[in-house]
């Protein structure tokens, strides 16, 4: 009887519990390319990436004495039926992936016709919680809020603890966290790779069909990590020079800035290249031995330690009807300009798509203040945005987009993530970034043709869903402060609106 693991592209570490069940001699090992993928237009670095960091994997795993094989064709079903039939599998081991299509259409490749032998799921073992455990601390729990997730994992798992109090007395200094960019703000640089052997080959395969899928982005310069070892740098030079000062510049956004303090860490922590306990032991010790400010340590292990666990944990425990949200009922197609990752002619708009369409990457706040903010006040498809989400960024997987797009972002879930509705104007973008400066919007004015759209778009969302949020403990003083404007100037904020062609229905 002849065992195979099949190792899926975010799986990408030797302890994974695939892996980890057998030894070298035990089980011949499986990864595949299928072109496939491509047809959700993913952008040019993200796939450089995923295929990369799969090559260079399947590498190590040869060096470390397996038997590896890298298939690639057309579809899994074509790489896959006749390998496992060649090499006479029976047993077929596949860790659970934590994206819920990518188990679905497993489990339908494995009722193909031909399909030859038994697959088997191996539970996954590279999140903190699992999925029952987060379901257990859920219970029936009301409302279930990051924070006290957060600190549950921060007893548990002993991180940033006196005994069972928090370090410095508070779990939280989000509040020292918000600072605005000063002038002429400059973040360190970030620690870039020139592409080896193994990445170029991956770039011209993927250049050579991208017009055919039509894949967006930038494919060179390509400067991600690829290994594990690379991935580990990363991290270390995070440490090094930008650790102690994540907290403060956290929420700012800055022209030719697109990493700041930000840790550049996600799209390797979620191939499985860096391990979620590892990196926040590591953070933990080196914050200590660094003296590193606790409002910065802090925050970083709430995004690690909370926020990623979360929207993992509420993946699965949401189930697939989350997916389906829209709750605003959001029908507006997305606009041309995401699309081509520019031209909006919004200065904020274009810098992050620009940078997007550079590297498959923008920080959080640039994809929750400029982007998701402004597709939830023009009314985009909550479905469609989340997918062109999870096409352009570099860390992007179904578990993380779910509740990040749909429900912080878009408010498509009503709430349940136990958020407000990001809608912000251009004041909250004007004070947080430097975007304003040059842009052909006036950030001042929310009517008229020179009006900033997301002054005007604000204003109008507050209008369309006033009945909703009158009562709303959070968003009953934007209602009061709507009541204040006047019948005629309200009515030339929303007849601005209706100009903005990307911000209407398609025609009943
Ligand atoms: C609309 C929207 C879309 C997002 N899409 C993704 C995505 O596709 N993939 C992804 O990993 N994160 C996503 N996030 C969360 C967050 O923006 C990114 O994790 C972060 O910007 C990655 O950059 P970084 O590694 O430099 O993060 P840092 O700012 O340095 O944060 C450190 C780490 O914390 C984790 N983290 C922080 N916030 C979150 C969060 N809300 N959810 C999950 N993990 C978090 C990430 O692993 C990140 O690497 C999204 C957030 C929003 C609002
Ligand atoms: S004026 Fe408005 S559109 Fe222009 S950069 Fe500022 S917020 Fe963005």
């Amino acid at each position: 009887m002849a065992t195979a693991i099949w190792v899926l592209n975010d799986q990408l570490h030797q302890a994974q519990a695939a892996l980890a069940s057998h030894g070298p001699g035990e089980a011949r090992i499986v990864v595949v390319e299928a072109e496939a993928v491509l047809r959700q237009r993913p952008h040019l670095q993200k796939q450089i990436l995923f295929w990369s960091a799969q090559r260079h994997f399947a590498a190590e795993l040869k060096q470390a004495g397996w038997q590896v094989d890298q298939l690639e064709a057309a579809t899994h079903a074509e790489a896959l039926i006749p390998w496992l039939k060649q090499h006479a599998i029976s047993r077929l081991l596949v860790m659970a992936p934590p994206d819920r299509p990518i188990r679905q259409a497993i489990d339908r490749l494995a009722q193909h016709s031909d399909w030859p032998c038994e697959l088997e799921w191996i539970d996954n073992n590279q999140f903190l919680w699992t999925a029952e455990e987060f379901s257990r601390w859920a219970g029936s729990k009301k409302q279930l809020r990051m924070e006290f997730f957060y600190r549950e994992g921060r007893k548990r798992f002993n991180v940033l603890m006196d005994g069972d109090q928090p370090q410095g007395g508070q779990w939280n200094f989000d509040q020292d966290n918000r600072k605005p960019p000063k002038k002429g703000l400059e973040g360190p640089a970030p620690l870039w790779f020139e592409p080896d052997a193994i990445t170029k080959a991956v770039i011209e395969k993927l250049q050579s069909l991208a017009e055919r899928y039509e894949l967006s982005g930038d494919s060179e310069p390509f400067l991600w990590g690829v290994t594990q070892h690379q991935a580990q740098q990363v991290l270390e030079h995070f440490i090094a020079t930008r650790l102690a000062g994540f907290g403060p510049y956290q929420d700012a956004m800055v022209s030719g800035q697109p990493t700041l303090w930000h840790s550049l860490i996600s799209p390797y922590i979620n191939l499985g290249l860096l391990q979620p306990l590892a990196v926040i032991r590591q953070l933990e010790q080196a914050g200590r031995a660094q003296q590193v400010p606790l409002a910065s340590l802090e925050g970083v292990i709430r995004q690690l330690l909370g926020w990623r666990e979360f929207t993992h944990g509420l993946y699965h425990h949401f189930g697939e009807d989350y997916s389906h949200s829209n709750a605003l009922d959001a029908v507006v197609p997305l606009p041309e300009f995401l699309h081509q990752l520019g031209g909006s002619g919004m200065g904020c708009v274009d810098t992050v798509l620009s940078e997007l369409n550079e590297r498959g990457y923008a920080h959080h706040i640039q994809r929750l203040m400029v982007l998701t903010n402004l597709g939830l006040m023009a009314g985009w498809n909550p479905q469609a945005f989340t997918s062109w989400f999870q096409a352009q960024f570099v860390d992007a997987h179904h578990w993380v987009m779910q509740t990040n797009v749909l429900g912080m972002g878009l408010w498509a879930d009503a709430g349940r993530l136990g958020s407000k509705p990001y809608a912000a104007s251009g004041r909250y973008i004007n004070k947080m970034s430097t975007y304003c400066k040059g842009c052909r919007f006036d950030q001042t004015k929310r009517s008229g043709p020179d009006a900033c759209p997301f002054n005007v778009l604000y204003w109008d969302f507050m209008a369309r869903h006033q009945e909703r949020f009158r009562s709303h403990p959070r968003m009953a003083l934007m209602i009061r402060q709507l009541d204040r404007i006047d019948a005629s100037e309200l009515e030339a904020i929303r007849s601005t609106a209706r100009g903005l062609e990307w911000a209407q229905p398609p025609a009943a």
